[in-house]
Protein backbone atom coordinates (compact mmCIF):
# COMPACT_ATOMS: atom_id res chain seq x y z
CA UNK A 1 0.00 0.00 0.00
CA UNK A 2 1.27 2.81 -0.81
CA UNK A 3 1.01 6.84 0.89
CA UNK A 4 -2.35 7.75 2.50
CA UNK A 5 -3.69 10.78 2.00
CA UNK A 6 -6.85 13.05 3.99
CA UNK A 7 -8.12 13.49 0.48
CA UNK A 8 -7.77 12.18 -3.11
CA UNK A 9 -9.52 14.27 -6.22
CA UNK A 10 -10.25 12.55 -8.86
CA UNK A 11 -9.72 15.44 -11.94
CA UNK A 12 -8.13 18.12 -12.27
CA UNK A 13 -10.93 20.41 -14.03
CA UNK A 14 -11.74 23.84 -12.34
CA UNK A 15 -13.92 21.71 -10.18
CA UNK A 16 -11.21 19.31 -8.82
CA UNK A 17 -8.30 21.54 -8.77
CA UNK A 18 -10.16 23.74 -7.08
CA UNK A 19 -11.34 21.30 -4.47
CA UNK A 20 -7.50 19.89 -4.22
CA UNK A 21 -6.27 23.80 -3.21
CA UNK A 22 -8.58 24.55 -0.87
CA UNK A 23 -8.12 21.70 1.17
CA UNK A 24 -4.58 21.95 1.32
CA UNK A 25 -5.02 25.65 2.26
CA UNK A 26 -6.63 24.39 4.98
CA UNK A 27 -4.09 21.93 6.10
CA UNK A 28 -5.56 18.39 4.62
CA UNK A 29 -2.87 16.37 2.89
CA UNK A 30 -3.80 16.30 -1.33
CA UNK A 31 -3.40 14.27 -4.16
CA UNK A 32 -5.28 15.08 -7.24
CA UNK A 33 -5.52 12.58 -9.93
CA UNK A 34 -5.62 13.23 -13.42
CA UNK A 35 -5.03 11.51 -16.58
CA UNK A 36 -5.62 14.28 -19.42
CA UNK A 37 -3.05 14.09 -22.60
CA UNK A 38 -2.71 16.84 -24.50
CA UNK A 39 -2.52 17.80 -28.16
CA UNK A 40 1.18 17.58 -28.20
CA UNK A 41 1.10 14.58 -25.79
CA UNK A 42 1.87 16.00 -22.71
CA UNK A 43 0.08 15.41 -19.18
CA UNK A 44 -1.71 18.50 -18.40
CA UNK A 45 -4.32 19.57 -15.70
CA UNK A 46 -7.10 22.18 -15.96
CA UNK A 47 -9.61 19.89 -17.30
CA UNK A 48 -12.13 20.28 -20.03
CA UNK A 49 -12.41 24.11 -19.11
CA UNK A 50 -8.59 25.13 -19.71
CA UNK A 51 -7.78 22.56 -22.10
CA UNK A 52 -10.77 22.64 -24.69
CA UNK A 53 -13.50 24.63 -23.06
CA UNK A 54 -13.94 27.90 -21.58
CA UNK A 55 -10.50 29.32 -22.34
CA UNK A 56 -10.11 28.10 -25.62
CA UNK A 57 -13.14 29.31 -26.88
CA UNK A 58 -13.30 32.67 -25.49
CA UNK A 59 -9.18 33.26 -26.80
CA UNK A 60 -10.66 32.55 -30.51
CA UNK A 61 -13.92 34.49 -29.86
CA UNK A 62 -11.48 37.37 -28.93
CA UNK A 63 -9.76 37.01 -32.19
CA UNK A 64 -12.39 36.05 -34.56
CA UNK A 65 -13.95 39.51 -32.86
CA UNK A 66 -11.09 41.50 -33.64
CA UNK A 67 -10.74 40.28 -36.99
CA UNK A 68 -14.70 40.98 -38.01
CA UNK A 69 -14.63 44.71 -36.16
CA UNK A 70 -11.13 45.44 -38.49
CA UNK A 71 -13.12 43.99 -41.77
CA UNK A 72 -16.40 45.89 -41.36
CA UNK A 73 -16.76 48.45 -38.25
CA UNK A 74 -13.65 50.77 -38.20
CA UNK A 75 -14.90 53.12 -41.33
CA UNK A 76 -17.74 54.39 -39.07
CA UNK A 77 -14.99 56.19 -36.95
CA UNK A 78 -13.46 57.37 -39.82
CA UNK A 79 -10.38 54.72 -39.96
CA UNK A 80 -9.87 52.81 -42.84
CA UNK A 81 -8.17 49.65 -42.73
CA UNK A 82 -6.95 48.33 -45.79
CA UNK A 83 -6.35 44.25 -47.07
CA UNK A 84 -7.64 42.81 -43.67
CA UNK A 85 -6.58 39.28 -43.58
CA UNK A 86 -6.09 36.52 -40.83
CA UNK A 87 -3.42 34.02 -40.68
CA UNK A 88 -5.61 30.88 -38.94
CA UNK A 89 -2.99 29.27 -37.87
CA UNK A 90 -1.11 32.12 -36.10
CA UNK A 91 -4.95 32.60 -34.22
CA UNK A 92 -5.03 28.95 -33.17
CA UNK A 93 -0.94 29.09 -31.98
CA UNK A 94 -2.28 32.12 -29.64
CA UNK A 95 -4.59 30.05 -28.48
CA UNK A 96 -2.46 27.32 -27.64
CA UNK A 97 0.21 29.37 -26.00
CA UNK A 98 -2.56 30.93 -23.67
CA UNK A 99 -3.55 27.28 -22.84
CA UNK A 100 -0.72 26.01 -22.38
CA UNK A 101 0.48 29.02 -19.62
CA UNK A 102 -2.75 28.79 -18.18
CA UNK A 103 -2.10 24.82 -17.47
CA UNK A 104 1.13 25.51 -16.47
CA UNK A 105 -0.05 27.81 -14.20
CA UNK A 106 -2.34 25.04 -12.19
CA UNK A 107 1.24 22.72 -12.25
CA UNK A 108 2.93 25.45 -10.38
CA UNK A 109 -0.07 26.43 -8.02
CA UNK A 110 0.14 22.64 -7.19
CA UNK A 111 3.90 22.50 -6.23
CA UNK A 112 2.61 25.84 -4.30
CA UNK A 113 0.30 24.03 -2.07
CA UNK A 114 2.18 20.91 -1.63
CA UNK A 115 -0.36 18.89 -3.83
CA UNK A 116 0.61 15.42 -5.28
CA UNK A 117 -0.25 15.01 -8.94
CA UNK A 118 -0.90 11.09 -9.46
CA UNK A 119 -0.82 11.10 -13.51
CA UNK A 120 -2.84 8.63 -14.80
CA UNK A 121 -6.58 7.43 -14.93
CA UNK A 122 -8.11 6.93 -11.12
CA UNK A 123 -10.25 4.09 -10.55
CA UNK A 124 -12.16 3.83 -6.89
CA UNK A 125 -11.94 0.60 -5.14
CA UNK A 126 -13.88 -0.19 -1.61
CA UNK A 127 -12.36 0.92 1.64
CA UNK A 128 -12.14 4.82 0.26
CA UNK A 129 -8.59 3.20 -1.66
CA UNK A 130 -7.83 4.85 -5.45
CA UNK A 131 -5.87 3.04 -8.09
CA UNK A 132 -4.30 4.90 -10.11
CA UNK A 133 -3.36 3.76 -13.70
CA UNK A 134 -0.31 5.49 -15.56
CA UNK A 135 -0.30 5.83 -19.12
CA UNK A 136 2.37 3.28 -19.66
CA UNK A 137 0.07 0.66 -17.63
CA UNK A 138 1.58 0.60 -14.09
CA UNK A 139 -0.83 0.78 -11.54
CA UNK A 140 -0.06 2.12 -7.74
CA UNK A 141 -2.73 1.97 -5.29
CA UNK A 142 -3.58 4.81 -2.72
CA UNK A 143 -5.73 4.96 0.67
CA UNK A 144 -7.73 8.18 1.67
CA UNK A 145 -10.11 9.55 3.91
CA UNK A 146 -12.21 11.22 1.55
CA UNK A 147 -12.70 11.10 -2.27
CA UNK A 148 -13.95 14.01 -4.08
CA UNK A 149 -15.02 12.49 -7.43
CA UNK A 150 -14.73 15.86 -9.91
CA UNK A 151 -14.62 13.56 -13.70
CA UNK A 152 -16.27 16.35 -15.57
CA UNK A 153 -17.99 15.50 -18.72
CA UNK A 154 -17.69 15.01 -22.39
CA UNK A 155 -20.03 15.62 -25.60
CA UNK A 156 -22.83 13.37 -26.28
CA UNK A 157 -22.58 11.61 -29.63
CA UNK A 158 -25.20 11.29 -32.06
CA UNK A 159 -24.97 8.42 -33.96
CA UNK A 160 -26.79 9.60 -36.89
CA UNK A 161 -24.26 11.81 -37.38
CA UNK A 162 -20.60 9.81 -36.33
CA UNK A 163 -17.58 12.24 -36.07
CA UNK A 164 -15.12 11.94 -39.15
CA UNK A 165 -11.33 13.40 -39.06
CA UNK A 166 -11.49 17.00 -39.33
CA UNK A 167 -14.63 16.98 -41.03
CA UNK A 168 -17.18 16.48 -39.04
CA UNK A 169 -16.05 17.19 -35.35
CA UNK A 170 -17.11 17.99 -31.73
CA UNK A 171 -16.66 21.46 -29.70
CA UNK A 172 -13.01 20.25 -29.31
CA UNK A 173 -12.36 19.54 -33.12
CA UNK A 174 -13.47 23.04 -34.04
CA UNK A 175 -11.05 24.63 -31.57
CA UNK A 176 -8.09 23.52 -33.35
CA UNK A 177 -9.08 24.11 -37.34
CA UNK A 178 -7.02 25.78 -39.18
CA UNK A 179 -8.47 26.91 -42.20
CA UNK A 180 -12.11 28.64 -42.86
CA UNK A 181 -14.70 26.26 -43.83
CA UNK A 182 -17.08 28.03 -46.84
CA UNK A 183 -19.59 26.31 -45.72
CA UNK A 184 -20.20 25.03 -42.09
CA UNK A 185 -23.31 23.60 -40.42
CA UNK A 186 -23.74 23.27 -36.45
CA UNK A 187 -25.94 20.82 -34.98
CA UNK A 188 -27.47 22.50 -31.90
CA UNK A 189 -28.11 25.78 -31.28
CA UNK A 190 -27.02 25.54 -27.95
CA UNK A 191 -24.26 27.60 -25.68
CA UNK A 192 -21.03 26.02 -27.63
CA UNK A 193 -23.04 26.07 -31.48
CA UNK A 194 -23.58 30.22 -30.75
CA UNK A 195 -20.01 30.63 -29.76
CA UNK A 196 -18.32 28.11 -31.82
CA UNK A 197 -20.67 29.35 -34.99
CA UNK A 198 -19.70 33.02 -34.12
CA UNK A 199 -16.23 32.36 -34.66
CA UNK A 200 -16.20 30.71 -37.63
CA UNK A 201 -18.74 33.15 -39.13
CA UNK A 202 -16.79 36.16 -38.18
CA UNK A 203 -13.55 34.38 -39.83
CA UNK A 204 -15.89 33.92 -42.93
CA UNK A 205 -17.80 30.68 -42.87
CA UNK A 206 -21.52 30.45 -44.22
CA UNK A 207 -22.85 29.40 -40.96
CA UNK A 208 -26.57 26.89 -40.72
CA UNK A 209 -27.43 25.57 -37.41
CA UNK A 210 -30.02 23.04 -36.81
CA UNK A 211 -31.67 23.44 -33.33
CA UNK A 212 -33.68 20.32 -32.67
CA UNK A 213 -36.48 22.78 -30.55
CA UNK A 214 -38.93 24.98 -31.44
CA UNK A 215 -37.84 27.72 -28.97
CA UNK A 216 -34.61 29.63 -29.32
CA UNK A 217 -32.79 29.19 -26.12
CA UNK A 218 -35.11 27.59 -24.46
CA UNK A 219 -33.30 28.15 -21.10
CA UNK A 220 -33.16 31.93 -21.57
CA UNK A 221 -35.72 34.85 -20.61
CA UNK A 222 -37.64 34.71 -24.02
CA UNK A 223 -38.09 38.08 -24.51
CA UNK A 224 -34.01 38.26 -24.40
CA UNK A 225 -33.72 35.45 -26.29
CA UNK A 226 -36.00 36.72 -29.33
CA UNK A 227 -33.78 40.29 -29.27
CA UNK A 228 -30.45 38.09 -29.79
CA UNK A 229 -31.83 35.77 -32.31
CA UNK A 230 -33.13 39.02 -34.10
CA UNK A 231 -28.95 39.52 -33.52
CA UNK A 232 -27.89 36.62 -34.91
CA UNK A 233 -29.70 37.00 -37.80
CA UNK A 234 -28.83 39.87 -38.77
CA UNK A 235 -25.15 39.20 -38.66
CA UNK A 236 -25.90 36.20 -41.43
CA UNK A 237 -25.88 33.66 -38.74
CA UNK A 238 -28.72 31.05 -40.01
CA UNK A 239 -30.19 29.77 -37.18
CA UNK A 240 -32.72 26.88 -38.27
CA UNK A 241 -35.64 26.07 -35.42
CA UNK A 242 -37.34 22.80 -35.13
CA UNK A 243 -34.82 21.12 -37.50
CA UNK A 244 -33.89 17.56 -36.26
CA UNK A 245 -30.90 15.38 -37.62
CA UNK A 246 -31.50 12.45 -39.25
CA UNK A 247 -28.03 11.22 -40.88
CA UNK A 248 -25.11 12.34 -42.42
CA UNK A 249 -22.41 11.00 -45.34
CA UNK A 250 -19.11 11.86 -46.42
CA UNK A 251 -19.71 12.50 -50.16
CA UNK A 252 -16.55 13.78 -52.33
CA UNK A 253 -14.85 15.58 -48.97
CA UNK A 254 -18.29 17.09 -48.27
CA UNK A 255 -20.89 16.45 -45.71
CA UNK A 256 -24.41 15.82 -46.77
CA UNK A 257 -26.90 16.37 -44.17
CA UNK A 258 -29.97 15.07 -43.92
CA UNK A 259 -32.62 16.56 -41.01
CA UNK A 260 -36.43 17.16 -41.16
CA UNK A 261 -38.29 20.34 -39.88
CA UNK A 262 -41.90 21.50 -40.25
CA UNK A 263 -41.75 21.27 -43.58
CA UNK A 264 -40.39 17.90 -44.10
CA UNK A 265 -37.28 16.61 -45.05
CA UNK A 266 -34.75 18.32 -46.19
CA UNK A 267 -31.11 18.24 -47.15
CA UNK A 268 -27.69 20.41 -47.14
CA UNK A 269 -24.30 19.93 -48.32
CA UNK A 270 -21.29 21.67 -46.17
CA UNK A 271 -17.55 21.43 -46.24
CA UNK A 272 -17.50 21.19 -42.16
CA UNK A 273 -20.10 19.97 -39.05
CA UNK A 274 -19.59 20.86 -35.49
CA UNK A 275 -21.60 18.28 -33.27
CA UNK A 276 -23.00 20.29 -30.43
CA UNK A 277 -25.86 18.45 -28.92
CA UNK A 278 -24.66 18.73 -24.90
CA UNK A 279 -22.45 17.30 -22.83
CA UNK A 280 -23.36 14.28 -20.56
CA UNK A 281 -21.15 13.55 -17.29
CA UNK A 282 -17.87 11.17 -17.90
CA UNK A 283 -18.25 8.23 -15.12
CA UNK A 284 -16.32 5.39 -17.04
CA UNK A 285 -15.11 2.88 -15.10
CA UNK A 286 -14.74 5.05 -12.20
CA UNK A 287 -15.03 2.85 -9.71
CA UNK A 288 -15.75 -1.08 -9.05
CA UNK A 289 -19.13 -2.12 -8.47
CA UNK A 290 -18.51 -2.97 -4.73
CA UNK A 291 -18.06 0.40 -4.07
CA UNK A 292 -21.39 0.89 -4.33
CA UNK A 293 -21.83 4.67 -5.30
CA UNK A 294 -24.97 5.76 -6.69
CA UNK A 295 -25.92 7.31 -10.01
CA UNK A 296 -29.15 9.25 -11.08
CA UNK A 297 -31.26 7.76 -14.57
CA UNK A 298 -29.03 10.40 -16.63
CA UNK A 299 -25.40 8.90 -15.47
CA UNK A 300 -24.66 11.68 -12.93
CA UNK A 301 -23.40 10.95 -9.68
CA UNK A 302 -25.90 11.28 -7.20
CA UNK A 303 -25.31 13.89 -4.71
CA UNK A 304 -27.30 15.58 -1.71
CA UNK A 305 -26.88 19.30 -1.82
CA UNK A 306 -23.72 19.34 -0.05
CA UNK A 307 -22.40 17.11 -3.24
CA UNK A 308 -22.20 13.90 -0.57
CA UNK A 309 -22.80 10.59 -2.58
CA UNK A 310 -24.45 7.33 -0.70
CA UNK A 311 -21.10 6.19 0.15
CA UNK A 312 -19.80 8.45 3.41
CA UNK A 313 -16.33 10.07 2.80
CA UNK A 314 -16.72 10.35 -0.91
CA UNK A 315 -18.03 13.16 -2.63
CA UNK A 316 -18.67 14.80 -6.33
CA UNK A 317 -18.57 17.67 -7.78
CA UNK A 318 -19.04 19.75 -11.22
CA UNK A 319 -20.59 18.20 -13.92
CA UNK A 320 -20.31 14.51 -13.07
CA UNK A 321 -23.46 16.11 -10.45
CA UNK A 322 -26.59 17.74 -11.48
CA UNK A 323 -27.39 21.29 -12.29
CA UNK A 324 -25.36 22.93 -15.05
CA UNK A 325 -22.28 22.30 -16.57
CA UNK A 326 -20.27 25.39 -15.50
CA UNK A 327 -16.81 26.11 -14.75
CA UNK A 328 -17.49 28.49 -11.39
CA UNK A 329 -20.63 26.02 -10.29
CA UNK A 330 -18.17 23.11 -9.72
CA UNK A 331 -15.50 25.39 -8.76
CA UNK A 332 -17.64 26.71 -5.84
CA UNK A 333 -18.77 23.37 -4.96
CA UNK A 334 -15.34 22.15 -4.73
CA UNK A 335 -14.37 24.99 -2.04
CA UNK A 336 -17.81 23.72 -0.31
CA UNK A 337 -16.64 20.11 -0.22
CA UNK A 338 -13.20 21.30 0.95
CA UNK A 339 -14.61 22.99 3.17
CA UNK A 340 -16.94 20.42 4.98
CA UNK A 341 -14.36 17.97 4.77
CA UNK A 342 -12.22 20.46 7.03
CA UNK A 343 -15.12 20.63 9.27
CA UNK A 344 -16.54 24.20 8.43
CA UNK A 345 -20.05 24.99 7.23
CA UNK A 346 -19.90 25.70 3.78
CA UNK A 347 -22.54 26.07 1.48
CA UNK A 348 -23.47 27.22 -1.99
CA UNK A 349 -26.71 29.09 -3.00
CA UNK A 350 -27.55 27.31 -6.36
CA UNK A 351 -30.34 30.05 -7.11
CA UNK A 352 -27.13 32.74 -7.70
CA UNK A 353 -25.22 30.87 -10.36
CA UNK A 354 -25.10 32.90 -13.34
CA UNK A 355 -24.97 31.65 -16.92
CA UNK A 356 -23.36 33.39 -19.68
CA UNK A 357 -23.14 33.13 -23.36
CA UNK A 358 -19.92 34.94 -25.08
CA UNK A 359 -21.29 35.88 -28.34
CA UNK A 360 -22.31 39.09 -29.45
CA UNK A 361 -24.48 40.20 -28.26
CA UNK A 362 -22.95 38.55 -24.56
CA UNK A 363 -26.29 37.21 -23.03
CA UNK A 364 -26.01 36.56 -19.30
CA UNK A 365 -28.59 35.80 -16.92
CA UNK A 366 -28.82 35.03 -13.01
CA UNK A 367 -32.05 33.94 -11.13
CA UNK A 368 -35.20 33.00 -12.71
CA UNK A 369 -36.72 33.56 -16.04
CA UNK A 370 -40.06 35.51 -16.55
CA UNK A 371 -41.57 32.72 -18.47
CA UNK A 372 -40.67 30.82 -15.27
CA UNK A 373 -41.95 33.27 -12.86
CA UNK A 374 -45.24 32.88 -14.71
CA UNK A 375 -45.64 29.65 -14.54
CA UNK A 376 -45.04 29.17 -10.84
CA UNK A 377 -47.79 32.01 -10.58
CA UNK A 378 -45.13 34.38 -8.45
CA UNK A 379 -46.37 38.32 -8.93
CA UNK A 380 -43.72 40.61 -10.39
CA UNK A 381 -42.75 43.70 -11.56
CA UNK A 382 -40.52 44.08 -14.62
CA UNK A 383 -37.89 46.80 -15.12
CA UNK A 384 -35.99 47.16 -18.31
CA UNK A 385 -33.82 49.34 -19.95
CA UNK A 386 -32.52 49.24 -23.46
CA UNK A 387 -28.73 50.14 -24.64
CA UNK A 388 -29.68 52.34 -26.93
CA UNK A 389 -30.73 54.78 -24.15
CA UNK A 390 -27.31 54.23 -22.69
CA UNK A 391 -24.79 57.08 -23.62
CA UNK A 392 -21.97 54.77 -22.79
CA UNK A 393 -23.39 51.77 -25.38
CA UNK A 394 -24.26 54.17 -27.70
CA UNK A 395 -20.28 55.83 -27.33
CA UNK A 396 -18.90 52.04 -28.08
CA UNK A 397 -21.28 51.28 -31.28
CA UNK A 398 -23.05 48.74 -29.50
CA UNK A 399 -26.46 50.06 -28.40
CA UNK A 400 -28.24 46.45 -28.99
CA UNK A 401 -30.26 44.84 -26.75
CA UNK A 402 -31.47 45.53 -23.00
CA UNK A 403 -31.41 45.22 -19.05
CA UNK A 404 -34.13 43.17 -17.69
CA UNK A 405 -34.99 43.08 -14.07
CA UNK A 406 -37.26 40.75 -12.55
CA UNK A 407 -38.40 41.28 -8.96
CA UNK A 408 -41.26 40.31 -6.35
CA UNK A 409 -44.13 42.27 -6.69
CA UNK A 410 -44.53 42.72 -3.23
CA UNK A 411 -41.23 42.24 -1.22
CA UNK A 412 -39.04 43.88 -4.39
CA UNK A 413 -36.73 40.91 -3.52
CA UNK A 414 -34.57 40.87 -7.11
CA UNK A 415 -36.07 37.14 -8.41
CA UNK A 416 -33.87 37.27 -12.01
CA UNK A 417 -31.86 39.44 -14.05
CA UNK A 418 -31.19 38.93 -17.47
CA UNK A 419 -29.07 41.40 -19.93
CA UNK A 420 -28.46 40.90 -23.97
CA UNK A 421 -25.86 43.28 -24.96
CA UNK A 422 -21.89 44.87 -24.40
CA UNK A 423 -20.46 43.44 -21.51
CA UNK A 424 -23.32 41.24 -20.09
CA UNK A 425 -20.75 38.78 -18.80
CA UNK A 426 -19.59 41.34 -16.26
CA UNK A 427 -22.41 43.23 -15.87
CA UNK A 428 -24.81 39.80 -14.64
CA UNK A 429 -21.75 39.87 -11.61
CA UNK A 430 -23.71 42.68 -10.08
CA UNK A 431 -27.09 41.50 -10.36
CA UNK A 432 -25.10 37.81 -8.81
CA UNK A 433 -24.06 40.26 -5.37
CA UNK A 434 -27.49 41.70 -5.04
CA UNK A 435 -29.55 38.38 -5.10
CA UNK A 436 -26.85 36.72 -3.24
CA UNK A 437 -27.36 39.69 -0.46
CA UNK A 438 -31.13 39.18 -1.27
CA UNK A 439 -31.31 42.61 -2.44
CA UNK A 440 -34.36 44.22 -3.69
CA UNK A 441 -35.02 46.71 -6.83
CA UNK A 442 -35.21 49.64 -4.62
CA UNK A 443 -31.23 48.77 -3.57
CA UNK A 444 -29.97 48.67 -6.92
CA UNK A 445 -32.41 52.23 -7.82
CA UNK A 446 -30.72 53.44 -4.90
CA UNK A 447 -27.07 52.73 -5.94
CA UNK A 448 -24.82 55.42 -7.32
CA UNK A 449 -23.30 54.37 -10.75
CA UNK A 450 -21.07 56.17 -12.38
CA UNK A 451 -21.53 57.96 -15.57
CA UNK A 452 -21.00 57.22 -18.06
CA UNK A 453 -21.34 53.37 -17.70
CA UNK A 454 -22.84 50.48 -18.91
CA UNK A 455 -23.75 49.77 -15.41
CA UNK A 456 -25.97 52.83 -15.94
CA UNK A 457 -28.36 50.41 -17.60
CA UNK A 458 -28.77 48.06 -14.58
CA UNK A 459 -29.57 51.29 -12.57
CA UNK A 460 -32.18 52.41 -15.17
CA UNK A 461 -33.64 48.91 -15.70
CA UNK A 462 -34.41 48.67 -11.46
CA UNK A 463 -35.93 52.38 -11.51
CA UNK A 464 -37.71 50.84 -14.36
CA UNK A 465 -39.43 48.01 -12.35
CA UNK A 466 -40.94 50.85 -10.42
CA UNK A 467 -41.81 53.07 -13.11
CA UNK A 468 -38.92 55.81 -12.67
CA UNK A 469 -36.54 55.22 -14.90
CA UNK A 470 -34.86 58.34 -16.01
CA UNK A 471 -34.28 58.04 -19.67
CA UNK A 472 -37.22 56.59 -20.67
CA UNK A 473 -40.54 56.99 -21.47
CA UNK A 474 -41.79 54.52 -18.29
CA UNK A 475 -44.87 53.36 -20.09
CA UNK A 476 -42.83 51.73 -22.90
CA UNK A 477 -40.72 49.98 -20.45
CA UNK A 478 -41.11 46.69 -21.31
P1 LIG B 1 -13.80 18.85 -16.46
O1 LIG B 1 -13.32 20.21 -16.73
O2 LIG B 1 -14.40 18.07 -17.57
O3 LIG B 1 -12.56 18.08 -15.84
C1 LIG B 1 -12.64 16.74 -15.49
C2 LIG B 1 -11.24 16.19 -15.47
O4 LIG B 1 -11.26 14.88 -14.91
C3 LIG B 1 -10.62 16.04 -16.86
O5 LIG B 1 -9.37 16.67 -16.87
C4 LIG B 1 -10.47 14.53 -17.05
O6 LIG B 1 -9.30 14.18 -17.77
C5 LIG B 1 -10.35 14.05 -15.60
N1 LIG B 1 -10.77 12.68 -15.40
C6 LIG B 1 -11.96 12.11 -15.74
N2 LIG B 1 -12.01 10.82 -15.31
C7 LIG B 1 -10.81 10.59 -14.71
C8 LIG B 1 -10.26 9.46 -14.08
N3 LIG B 1 -10.96 8.33 -13.92
N4 LIG B 1 -9.00 9.56 -13.58
C9 LIG B 1 -8.28 10.71 -13.70
N5 LIG B 1 -8.77 11.81 -14.27
C10 LIG B 1 -10.02 11.76 -14.77
N6 LIG B 1 -18.19 26.77 -18.70
C11 LIG B 1 -18.21 28.03 -18.21
O7 LIG B 1 -18.53 28.23 -17.04
N7 LIG B 1 -17.87 29.09 -19.00
C12 LIG B 1 -17.52 28.94 -20.29
O8 LIG B 1 -17.21 29.91 -20.97
C13 LIG B 1 -17.49 27.62 -20.82
N8 LIG B 1 -17.14 27.42 -22.11
C14 LIG B 1 -17.06 26.14 -22.58
C15 LIG B 1 -16.70 25.96 -23.92
C16 LIG B 1 -16.62 24.68 -24.44
C17 LIG B 1 -16.22 24.49 -25.88
C18 LIG B 1 -16.90 23.56 -23.60
C19 LIG B 1 -16.79 22.17 -24.14
C20 LIG B 1 -17.28 23.75 -22.28
C21 LIG B 1 -17.38 25.04 -21.77
N9 LIG B 1 -17.78 25.28 -20.46
C22 LIG B 1 -17.84 26.55 -19.98
C23 LIG B 1 -18.13 24.18 -19.55
C24 LIG B 1 -16.94 23.89 -18.63
O9 LIG B 1 -15.82 23.55 -19.42
C25 LIG B 1 -17.28 22.75 -17.69
O10 LIG B 1 -18.46 23.08 -16.99
C26 LIG B 1 -16.16 22.53 -16.70
O11 LIG B 1 -14.95 22.23 -17.34
C27 LIG B 1 -16.52 21.39 -15.75
O12 LIG B 1 -15.50 21.24 -14.82
P2 LIG B 1 -15.22 19.83 -14.12
O13 LIG B 1 -14.01 20.05 -13.28
O14 LIG B 1 -16.44 19.32 -13.50
O15 LIG B 1 -14.88 18.82 -15.30
P1 LIG C 1 -26.49 22.80 -24.83
O1 LIG C 1 -27.33 21.93 -23.99
O2 LIG C 1 -26.26 24.21 -24.43
O3 LIG C 1 -27.10 22.87 -26.31
C1 LIG C 1 -27.34 21.74 -27.09
C2 LIG C 1 -28.45 22.08 -28.07
O4 LIG C 1 -28.52 21.03 -29.03
C3 LIG C 1 -29.81 22.18 -27.40
O5 LIG C 1 -30.41 23.40 -27.76
C4 LIG C 1 -30.56 20.99 -27.96
O6 LIG C 1 -31.94 21.21 -28.10
C5 LIG C 1 -29.89 20.79 -29.30
N1 LIG C 1 -29.99 19.43 -29.82
C6 LIG C 1 -29.90 18.27 -29.15
N2 LIG C 1 -30.04 17.22 -30.00
C7 LIG C 1 -30.21 17.75 -31.25
C8 LIG C 1 -30.40 17.19 -32.54
N3 LIG C 1 -30.43 15.88 -32.72
N4 LIG C 1 -30.54 18.02 -33.60
C9 LIG C 1 -30.51 19.37 -33.41
N5 LIG C 1 -30.35 19.95 -32.20
C10 LIG C 1 -30.19 19.16 -31.13
O7 LIG C 1 -25.12 22.01 -25.03
P2 LIG C 1 -23.75 22.45 -25.68
O8 LIG C 1 -23.90 23.69 -26.46
O9 LIG C 1 -23.23 21.23 -26.35
O10 LIG C 1 -22.87 22.75 -24.41
C11 LIG C 1 -22.64 21.71 -23.43
C12 LIG C 1 -22.48 22.29 -22.07
O11 LIG C 1 -21.28 23.05 -21.97
C13 LIG C 1 -23.63 23.19 -21.70
O12 LIG C 1 -24.31 22.61 -20.62
C14 LIG C 1 -23.03 24.48 -21.30
O13 LIG C 1 -23.48 24.87 -20.03
C15 LIG C 1 -21.53 24.24 -21.26
N6 LIG C 1 -20.92 25.38 -21.96
C16 LIG C 1 -20.96 26.59 -21.35
C17 LIG C 1 -20.46 27.69 -21.99
C18 LIG C 1 -20.54 29.03 -21.32
O14 LIG C 1 -20.76 29.06 -20.12
N7 LIG C 1 -20.38 30.12 -22.03
C19 LIG C 1 -19.92 27.59 -23.26
C20 LIG C 1 -19.90 26.33 -23.86
C21 LIG C 1 -20.40 25.23 -23.20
Amino acid sequence: MADKYDVIVIGAGPAGYVAAIRCAQLGLKVACVEKWINKNDKPALGGTCLNVGCIPSKALLESSEKFEESCHHMGEHGISVKNVDIDVSTMIARKDKIVSELTGGIEQLFKANGIDWLQGRGRILPEKQVEVTAQDGKAATYAADNIIIATGSVPFDLPATPLHKDIVVDSEGALNWTSVPKRLLVIGAGVIGLELGSVWRRLGAEVIILEAQDTFLSMADQRIAKDAQRQFAAQGLDIRLSARVTSSEIKNGKVVVKYQDKDGDQEETVDRMIVAVGRRAYTENLCSDDVGLGFDERGLVHVNDYCETNVPGIYAVGDVVRGPMLAHKGSEEGVMVAERIAGEHAHLNYDAIPSVIYTIPEIAWVGQTEEQLKSAGVNYNVGSFPFAASGRAKAMGQAAGMVRVLADADTDRVLGVHICGPAASELIGQAVIVMEFEGTSEDIARTVFSHPTLSEAVHEAALSASNRAIHIANRKRN
